[in-house]
């Protein structure tokens, strides 16, 4: 199942270490933390609140 970023919605995301799944890393905004995404819905959502927070 695909994981999205909570922060920026990206599908870029991968764990911090291999052999600490809890936490996760989004290689697009930096995101660091254990909260990820499934809902491919929400990540959508969150991109395009995210893209709207950029200048
Ligand atoms: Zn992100």
């Amino acid at each position: 199942m695909a994981k999205y970023c909570p922060k920026c919605g990206s599908s870029n995301v991968d764990w911090v270490l291999p052999q600490t799944w809890s936490k996760w890393r989004c290689k697009d905004c930096g995101y660091i933390g254990a909260l990820i995404i499934e809902n491919g819905e929400l990540a959508e959502e969150i991109r395009k609140k995210w893209k709207d927070k950029k200048p």
